[in-house]
């Protein structure tokens, strides 16, 4: 698995770590269990996010905060920064039910709820052109594969799964390839993304010198790194993580 002949690198960049005090300021539902939240605020100013699989700390406090020690004493869950500009920045919540602090709020925070963010302070960025491309999650993945997405290049070989419960979970999202949906219907988170990535074998490598981003449910990490193997993609051309853990609060995915 030797990358000397690859057309790209992943590279690591640091960010200064910064902590800001934001207020959310809309949400829009873009299916039943899928919100878009934005946040505002002139702490934003300087917000900057590199890699499409960054991650902030998004802190959630019981009201307005005096400094950043007792923003960071609050609850705090990782989110994905999907799109920002000039004091605004976009996050998209999977809303998994009432358990939890991050989506019950995303859900049903009133408009203008304090919230903090931290970071991103590092990121992955892909630099020079992947061969091909596959990209597959859940609806937490979903902001990270938007940015991906957005990367390639018309006519480069790509595939993007998803899984989501059912039709009605299914949303737009930009590619230059059509999503494939697969449904996890009643059975358990990832379940659907197990058994597809259990199914690929070495004849279905998506392309040459591929960039593989598999992101979900952490029971798909095994079959996504099991898969790496099969299609001999080397580790540091891939990122495998899970990013929640069935019936674990507040996971920490591995870095
Ligand atoms: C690098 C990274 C980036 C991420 N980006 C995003 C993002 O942009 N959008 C996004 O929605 N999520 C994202 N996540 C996932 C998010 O951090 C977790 O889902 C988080 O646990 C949600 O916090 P919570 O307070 O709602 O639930 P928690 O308090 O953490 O958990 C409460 C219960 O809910 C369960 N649970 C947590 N998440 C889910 C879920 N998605 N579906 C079903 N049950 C769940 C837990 O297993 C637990 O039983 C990301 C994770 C990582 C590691």
């Amino acid at each position: 698995m030797s990358n000397t002949k690859s057309g790209f690198s992943i590279e690591r960049r640091g960010l200064e770590l910064r902590f800001r005090n934001l207020t959310l300021a809309a949400r829009e539902w873009l299916a039943p269990h899928f919100v878009r939240v934005r946040l505002t605020g002139s702490e934003l100013e300087g917000f900057g996010s590199l890699g499409s699989d960054d991650h902030m700390r998004l802190f959630f406090p019981s009201g307005p905060t005096n400094s950043v020690e007792e923003l960071r004493a609050s609850p705090s869950r990782e989110y994905t920064p999907l799109a920002w500009g000039e004091g605004w920045l976009d996050v998209e919540f999977a809303v998994h039910g009432d358990q939890g602090i991050a989506a019950p709020w995303a859900a049903t925070a009133p408009v203008g709820s304090t919230v903090g963010a931290g970071g991103p302070r590092g990121s992955a960025v892909i630099v020079g052109d992947p061969g091909a491309w596959m990209l597959v999650g859940d609806e937490t993945a979903i902001p990270a594969i938007r940015r991906f997405a957005a990367l390639i290049p018309e006519g480069t070989p790509a595939r993007i799964v998803v899984e989501v419960a059912s039709s009605e979970d299914e949303i737009q999202i930009d590619a230059p390839v059509a999503i494939e949906w697969v449904h996890r219907g009643d059975n358990l988170a990832g379940s659907a993304l197990v058994t597809f990535l259990e199914t690929l074998t070495a004849d279905d490598a998506v392309g040459p010198d591929p960039f593989v981003f598999i992101a979900a449910e952490q029971s798909i990490v095994k079959p996504g790194r099991a898969l790496l193997t099969r299609w001999s993609v080397d580790t540091d051309h891939a990122v495998v993580k899970g990013y929640w853990k069935r019936d674990e609060d507040e996971y920490h995915a591995p870095h």
